[in-house]
């Protein structure tokens, strides 16, 4: 249940301009309202007075307060307020701040513990915060078709496309229903346009709809974000992301611009990540030959190690036009 850092600020930013705006709203109301109605003053003072009259008597001498007879005070205030409002043609509670959430007044807590309007804030600037393209709000478990794949035998995988795609498909939609701490990491690999970021993203979007902070970047954009973060021209912004998230998702493994900085932050970014015991989820279009040719022995026997699902047919986005 943990999101990054940023997260938790425009969470409470927000929640913030929420309150604020309510409060205004309600103070402006209620100027406008004591210069037509200043009845409305009288009104006030009689329930700020049994407010202090409550406290004022059990500071001085501990006697208890007449609480019964304040309350009716109070009660009969609030009475004679809404009673103001009404002949006005006003609701009662005109008067009220229009808080977004009545039960925790924008605060977004409820006692100790987050109200569900914080927890909603959370998860949507969290899967917002990851800016990945408009892909991911359509990328779920329910928009992927396995219609798309072949019923043909493929030779070499010794199934057909479709068999193959229905078996990692349930296999990812259960991996996102019981994601926890510990859970595996994956590897997906097989050619272009066969899934692989649309079932990545689904994963995504069901962890986050869990409460999971999920990490998500091309390997191409994480290596340029890691290079600027070496080269001190930015914050370790992006270092600290994976260090918070519960899942991280590297996209498109040697598709990034190589060199040896490229090479090297790769195999460290998986590494370190591993070792701090979050679980990736690893796409790429190279087979392992490629990939050792490319990082070296190293990653890929940390690659090896995941769980491996193999996209087999054809490109789906060629089909998806043809139909
Ligand atoms: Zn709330």
């Amino acid at each position: 249940m943990k999101y990054s850092e940023e997260v938790y600020t425009l969470a409470e930013a927000e929640l913030n301009r929420r309150r604020q705006t309510a409060e205004q709203l309600a103070k402006s109301r209620r100027d406008d309202f004591a210069a037509r109605y200043p009845e409305l003053l009288t009104i006030e003072k009689t329930m700020r007075d049994a407010a202090l009259e409550v406290l004022r008597t059990i500071g001085v001498d501990g006697t208890p307060p007449d609480i019964a007879a304040l309350a009716e005070k109070n009660l009969q205030a609030q009475k004679d307020r809404a009673a103001l409002l009404e002949k006005a043609g006003l609701p009662a509670d005109y008067l009220d701040p229009p808080y977004t959430c009545k039960i925790c007044k924008d605060t977004g807590f409820c006692g100790d513990s987050l109200c569900d309007c914080q927890r909603k804030l959370l998860r949507d600037l969290s899967i917002r915060s990851l800016a990945c393209s408009p892909l991911l709000a359509v990328s779920t478990f329910d928009t992927f078709k396995l219609e798309y794949y072949s019923t043909v035998t493929d030779p070499a995988a010794g199934v057909s496309p479709r068999d193959m795609m229905h078996a990692i498909y349930d296999t990812m939609k259960e991996y996102a229903e019981n994601f926890d701490s510990g859970a595996q990491s994956w590897f997906f690999c097989g050619g272009t346009g066969l899934g692989k970021t649309h079932l990545a993203l689904a994963v995504l979007n069901r962890l986050t709809e869990r409460g999971f902070g999920v990490y998500y970047s091309s390997v191409a954009a994480l290596v340029k974000a890691y290079e600027d973060e070496h080269f001190g021209r930015a914050e370790n912004t992006e270092t600290e992301k994976l260090d918070k998230a519960d899942l991280v998702i590297l996209d498109d493994l040697g598709a990034e611009f190589r060199s040896a900085f490229s090479v090297s932050a790769v195999g460290e970014i998986v590494n370190d990540t591993m070792l701090k015991g979050i679980p990736l989820l690893v796409i790429s279009g190279c087979s392992f030959g490629e990939l050792e040719e490319r990082y070296g022995q190293r990653l890929v026997s940390r690659l090896n190690g995941f769980e491996v699902a193999n996209f087999i047919g054809e490109d789906v986005r060629q089909i998806k036009k043809g139909l």
